[in-house]
């Protein structure tokens, strides 16, 4: 855990959160500012800064962000509609809090535009 990150605080429970799902290796939470109906933060309970620290020891818990992003889609009643899973990597990618998280949006339909 690292004491400065607001992801780290909140998986410590230090900081409320709208917990939707979580397990030993992810934490799945409502987006306090939602840019959809459905917006929600799948944060990973190791604290990776981002995308571009996943390496080969983290094959399983990379594939398991796509299925509980699935899973969750499903709860939500957003899979046959449809929805979107995005990652910012960095400060090009639009990254603002450096702990590694995937977006589920849904319950509109969303631009076409990805930046
Ligand atoms: P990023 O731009 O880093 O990919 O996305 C960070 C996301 O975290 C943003 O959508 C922002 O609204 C969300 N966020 C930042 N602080 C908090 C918080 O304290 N609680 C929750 N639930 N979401 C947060
Ligand atoms: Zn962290």
């Amino acid at each position: 855990m690292e004491e400065e990150c607001i992801f780290c605080r909140i998986i410590a429970g230090k900081i409320p959160a709208d917990i939707v799902y979580q397990d030993d290796s992810v934490i799945a939470l409502r987006d306090i500012t939602p840019q959809a109906p459905t917006h929600i933060l799948i944060i990973a309970k190791e604290h990776l800064a981002s995308l571009i620290e996943l390496g080969p020891e983290h094959r399983d818990l990379t594939a398991h962000f796509i299925y509980v992003a699935n899973e969750i889609a499903g709860k939500e009643g957003i899979a046959e509609g449809g929805y979107r899973v995005a990652v910012n990597c960095g400060r090009d990618g639009g990254q603002v809090v450096p702990h590694l998280h995937f977006h589920l949006l849904g319950g509109r339909r969303l631009s076409g535009a990805l930046g």
